[in-house]
């Protein structure tokens, strides 16, 4: 008899990042953590970067939890963030690999204009202090901001943005970004379900809003909405959980975990009330066939 064999744990988280990108932990390390928080299957998003899922996936057999391919792509969009969140995606797919090379480099030459205008500022961080942060990933604000905190620039991490990096701030620099409907089908094209991510970054300003961004999206190829989010509640949950339903689009969710480079936000939990059901995996997978 087996009587006390526990079942298997039935949460998951599908937004992670790692040290491939703005993420404190390497794969490995978030492996570990997500064994600790018993979650049953995670994907590793890093920003415009597969290198955190490659390296996920060759732990996958001895790692005790499923490990999905994933990434995540910024979009160009006027009024807020646009984040599309690719699963299932062949890690070595081509065409794919080139699109993430051509974000890859935008994001190097934007770094440094954030950093001439944070020296314009009378503000010297060099590039090497932000690459040391980094550990050797793709570089993003989260890091320039760690600097910022480390040498007493600011106090936090929410302070470097909202004063100096944020959009509309005075070392804020842009880059070259995908049209919405260029990042989708990226992800098409290398077999993986387009996921809009963090719908309340779009800032709509009204539910017809967003609707309408969604329908847009939708006949994009888009596949899937991230109604579990840190900070929803019940309430904002059965909402996108609503339009979704809606608009015939899977429901995905997951924490957007950076570990230190994000405080308060813990894997599988988010700010400690998230639990995102396993079943949303087998609908997710079942799209991707
Ligand atoms: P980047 O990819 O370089 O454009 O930086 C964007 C990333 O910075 C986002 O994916 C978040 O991880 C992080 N971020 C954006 N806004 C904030 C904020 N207000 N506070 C902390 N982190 C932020
Ligand atoms: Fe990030
Ligand atoms: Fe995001
Ligand atoms: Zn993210």
């Amino acid at each position: 008899m087996h009587a006390n064999i526990p079942p298997k744990p039935a949460y998951i988280d599908l937004h992670i990042h790692s040290t491939a990108s703005d993420g404190s932990l390497s794969p490995v390390k978030i492996i570990q953590a997500a064994n600790k928080a018993n979650l049953r299957a995670i994907a590793i998003t890093d920003h415009d970067t597969v290198d955190g899922s490659v390296e996920a996936l060759q732990h996958q057999y001895s790692s005790g939890v499923e490990i999905l391919p994933g990434v995540e792509i910024s979009a160009s969009f006027e009024s807020g963030v646009m984040h599309i969140l690719g699963y299932l995606i062949r890690l070595d797919d081509i065409s794919f690999r080139e699109t993430l090379k051509v974000l890859q480099k935008a994001r190097a030459n934007r770094n440094l204009q954030i950093l001439k205008r944070l020296q314009d500022l009378g503000i010297d961080i060099s590039y090497d202090e932000v690459l040391k942060a980094s550990g050797g990933g793709q570089i993003g604000r989260p890091h320039i901001a760690h600097v910022l905190v480390h040498k007493g620039v600011v106090q936090g991490i929410d302070e470097a943005f909202n004063k100096l990096l944020k959009k509309g701030s005075p070392a804020y620099a842009e880059r070259y970004r995908l049209l919405p409907v260029e990042a989708i089908e990226a992800i098409l094209v290398a077999g993986g379900v387009p996921v809009l991510a963090h719908p309340f970054t779009l800032n709509a300003k009204t539910e017809g809003d967003l609707e309408r961004v969604l329908v847009d999206l939708k006949q994009a190829g888009l596949k899937g909405l991230e109604v579990y989010c840190p900070g929803h509640g019940p309430e904002v949950t059965a909402r996108y959980e609503r339009l979704a339903d809606r608009h015939g689009l899977l429901v995905t969710g997951g924490t957007d975990f950076h570990g230190t480079l994000k405080p308060g936000v813990h894997i599988g939990i988010g700010r400690g009330d998230l639990r995102i059901p396993y079943r949303l995996v087998e609908e997710l997978k079942q799209s991707a066939s």
